[in-house]
């Protein structure tokens, strides 16, 4: 059986389709900035090492980009060989739905759960439900299954979890900190401690999206993200953390409820602060340039990496192992040296060699380092291909303890 996995980022699209149960990857494809005219294409057909790619095309919609990668996996000469009726279920990394923590089948009903919910995650929740719908047209017999990124973060404790409001807007609403990121979270936390039983680790995604999590004993214990996605690190376009009295300052200010959220949402993060990019590439080079938002931009982008991690420290009470994994994550050695560099009081103490030359899965941190740092690569899809696959088989939901 062949399962396609769809992974729709805030800036990216990717597609990997694997060979079941084997676990073999028969072809990739990943579009990064999409929304641009210059967004960059790349497909390969893992079996022939066959690539394509595109460094400036125009990719305007999700949409766009699910029909360059279906173009090029049913190509008859490039493609994988098969039909596309082999492809047994498309799994998605979706993100929320109301009462959604867990691994569900994308019925009707789960979908009217993530439109509920499509306020608090607009980012992700809507090119989720466009990317299903059009594959929903393309594939109409395959199951569509979505494991959401809140699942793995079921197991953090209620004193982690809530905040200081009224209880009954809890009750009411549902309103607690929720923590996103799960497949990628569920992949580092095992893949971390394949070599060890590492009872405190943090991790670090950084990547479009960006959030700090608290492993312990290899369950999440607490993370960055709150009740939506706006909150915690800056991300690449998203404020993260702000004050929840912004909202009505600005509004007395003048400005619509819309204005505010657009700029929150799409026009704060790294975009806002540099003025230059969402693209930490980009805003790397402004800087280099003397461009002094763009360093100021950098170093608050630091700063909220730096302090989720020792806040996180002192609520693990210690730390065994710092992870890094996602586009930042695991590509730029500049913001790992930062961020590491403003930790020495930790015991977090890098290799600057290692940093600067590591590719792939390795260990970052100076022999002598009291935190071991390491860089894992994610592989959301894996995890996510996994559970598709198991929940195809076995014809039911899997569903998490409610937590409250
Ligand atoms: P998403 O969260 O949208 O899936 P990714 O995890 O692919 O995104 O991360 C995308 C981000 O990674 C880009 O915004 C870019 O800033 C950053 N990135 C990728 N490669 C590099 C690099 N070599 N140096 C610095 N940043 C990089």
């Amino acid at each position: 059986m062949q399962i396609l996995v769809s992974n729709v980022g805030s800036t990216s699209l990717k597609f990997k389709l694997f060979a079941m149960p084997q676990e073999e990857v028969l072809c990739t494809a990943k579009v990064e900035r999409v929304g641009s005219e210059t967004a960059i294409y790349q497909y390969t057909n893992e079996k022939t090492g066959w690539t394509r790619k595109e460094t400036a095309i125009p990719v305007r919609s999700y949409a766009e980009g699910i029909e360059l990668f279906l173009r090029d996996m049913t190509d008859a000469e490039h493609g994988t060989g098969g039909d596309i009726r082999e492809v047994g279920g498309v799994g998605f990394k979706t993100v929320l739905g109301k009462n959604c923590d867990g691994v569900f089948e994308l019925t009707d009903q789960v979908l009217s759960a993530m439109r509920e919910y499509l306020f608090i995650a607009p980012a992700h929740n809507g090119p989720y439900l466009t990317a299903i719908g059009e594959f929903n047209r393309v594939l109409p017999d395959v199951p569509k299954i979505g494991v959401f990124e809140t699942a793995y973060h079921a197991t953090i404790p209620m004193k982690n979890r809530m905040y200081g409001i009224p209880y009954e807007w809890v009750e009411r609403y549902g309103i607690t900190r929720k923590g996103y990121h799960g497949a990628s979270f569920t992949y580092l936390a095992e893949q971390a401690r394949t070599d060890g039983d590492w009872r405190n680790i943090i991790g670090c995604h950084l990547g479009g999206s960006c959030s700090v999590c608290a492993i312990q004993d290899g369950k999440s214990f607490d993370d960055s993200f709150g009740f939506s996605l706006q909150t915690g690190l800056l991300h690449a376009n998203r404020c993260g953390d702000t004050d929840a009295y912004l909202f009505p300052f600005l509004q007395d200010a003048g400005l619509s409820r819309d204005e505010i959220i657009e700029g929150l949402s799409k026009r704060g993060g790294l975009l806002g602060i540099s003025g230059v990019s969402n693209d930490l590439r980009e805003i790397e080079a402004a800087a280099d340039a003397g461009n002094a938002r763009a360093k100021l931009a950098i170093d608050v982008f630091v700063t909220s990496v730096v302090r989720y991690i020792g806040a996180f420290y002192a609520e693990l009470g210690g730390l065994d192992k710092l992870v890094f994994t996602g586009g930042i994550g695991e590509n730029s050695a500049h913001i790992r040296e930062m961020i590491c560099g403003a930790l020495p009081h930790l015991g977090i103490r890098l290799d600057p060699e290692k940093n600067r030359t590591l590719r792939g899965e390795g260990y970052i941190s100076a022999a002598y380092s009291p935190v071991r740092v390491q860089v894992i690569p994610a592989n959301e899809e894996l995890g996510v291909a996994r559970q598709t696959y198991r929940r195809i088989l076995s014809g039911t939901d899997m569903t998490v303890e409610q937590t409250l």
